[in-house]
């Protein structure tokens, strides 16, 4: 028994090898493109030299490079014979947040945004991470292709950060023009994950987000003579009441969801009832129906309390929502079984760790939700050092978040475990 063990162990053992010898050889080159990404982000649409700096580098892997799909986007293909098409993502956009970490490779860089105002610009959300373990992943794939069969399909996704990306290359015929994927792989920074580990969570792994807005109007009058006015203050902090019975009593225990008005503004001064207040409103839930349900009963509650508030008809509240929707990400299982196995002998049992689902948002959700119903898995990618991640769950602190100007990965050993994970689930995938 012992023997057949061992010589079963053999090839995933060979594989591990192999893929830190491969990857190793790559890293130097890496943590430059990594640091040069870093230091030139890019906003979300204006991903342009981002862009071009990624095509050049699949393009010196071997790939066979489209690009501008629906905007900034790139298309990756490398084919090597009949087998599996296999997509792998990456996101290429940055946050407009000033970077204090006081790196060497900081950003200081600042653009206009599309209002003209100065803004800083950072990758504040691991996008530079995601890019160096792509192309790391794309040169080992094909620097390996005599051990596997099948199509690689590597897509550069613009504007992830607007959840616009993968419906602008859906759009685009990122389907149609090129090979249709069987399966598609990303991985994502987690900002509380030690390097080193990667982190899986079937099924639900990310929620439905929406962004509502609610003009709440009123009649505006003196302060002093309230009767002749309609408080939209008043209303307006009825409403914000009234919303948090959604989740409590009408959505099922256990079911996920969350209901936050993030913003409330109205009034110019202490003694003028204003005639409009506006409301701001991040909605998240797994389900569709689910979230059907918050925006139904948001609209119904809304009007109830301007009804019971004496609001004449034409001065009742307008509920947006707005189209910039990201679905929820839902984990396959059973693909999320696969890779698991796939990175165990290549990170071990410590390094391949189970998550829970989170309420945050990502557009990869979007390329599974097409006709072709194309299984998907996004896992979290380690990137703080082991010792940070320990000392502050000893002491309760949360470490810098994603989208934090605080945030900072460790360059190297993220980007080499994200290479070799990514490049051990492909070759999986591809029969390897
Ligand atoms: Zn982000
Ligand atoms: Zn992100």
């Amino acid at each position: 028994m012992k023997i057949l063990a061992a010589a079963l162990a053999l090839p995933a053992l060979a594989l591990a090898a192999d893929l830190e010898a491969l990857t190793r050889a790559e890293m130097p080159s890496l943590l430059a493109l990594y640091q040069e990404l870093h230091a030139n982000p890019e906003l979300s649409l204006h991903e342009v030299e981002t862009a071009a700096r990624i095509a050049s580098e699949l393009r010196a892997a071997g790939f066979d490079v489209t690009e501008k799909v629906g905007g900034q986007g790139l298309v990756g293909v490398l084919k090597n014979g009949n087998g599996p098409v296999i997509m792998v993502r990456t996101d290429l956009d940055a946050l407009p947040v000033k970077e204090q970490t006081g790196l060497p490779y900081a950003s200081t860089r600042t653009v206009k945004d599309e209002q003209g105002r100065e803004v800083h610009v950072m990758h504040a959300c691991g996008h530079d991470v995601h890019m160096a373990c792509f192309i790391g992943a794309a040169r080992v794939l094909a620097r390996t292709r005599d051990t596997w069969r099948g199509t690689l399909v590597f897509i550069g996704q613009h504007a992830e950060e607007r959840v616009l990306g993968a419906r602008l290359m859906l759009r685009a015929g990122l389907f149609s023009k090129f090979p249709k994927p069987g399966h598609a792989l990303a991985l994502h920074c987690s900002a509380d994950m030690a390097h080193g580990t990667v982190g899986i969570v079937e099924g639900y792994a990310l929620a439905n987000v929406d962004t509502l807005e609610i003009v709440v109007k009123g009649v505006g009058g003196h302060g002093s003579m309230p009767h002749l006015a309609r408080d939209p203050v008043l209303l307006a902090s009825q409403i914000v009441v009234a919303l948090q019975s959604i989740v409590s009593r009408e959505v099922r225990p256990g079911d996920p969801a969350v209901v936050t008005v993030g913003s409330i503004h109205g009034g110019t001064k202490s003694n003028i009832i204003p005639d409009e207040v506006r409301l701001q409103l991040t909605l998240r839930s797994y389900r569709a129906e689910t979230r059907a349900h918050l925006i139904e009963s948001i609209r119904r509650i809304v009007k109830a309390q301007a009804e019971s508030a004496r609001m004449p008809a034409e001065k009742m509240p307008e509920v947006h929502v707005s189209d910039d929707q990201a679905p929820a990400l839902y984990n396959q299982p059973e693909l999320c079984a696969r890779v698991r196995r796939a990175l165990l002998p290549v990170l071990g049992e410590a390094g391949v760790l189970a998550r829970e689902p989170v309420m945050g948002a990502e557009d990869f959700a979007e390329y599974g939700l097409t006709k072709e119903k194309v299984p998907l898995c996004m896992f979290w990618l380690g990137t703080q050092a082991p010792e940070t991640v320990a000392k502050a769950s000893a002491e309760g602190r949360t470490l810098p978040s994603l989208h934090s100007p605080f945030f900072h990965p460790v360059p190297e050993p993220t980007i080499s475990t994200g290479v070799k994970a990514m490049s051990a689930a492909v070759l999986d995938l591809m029969g390897k």
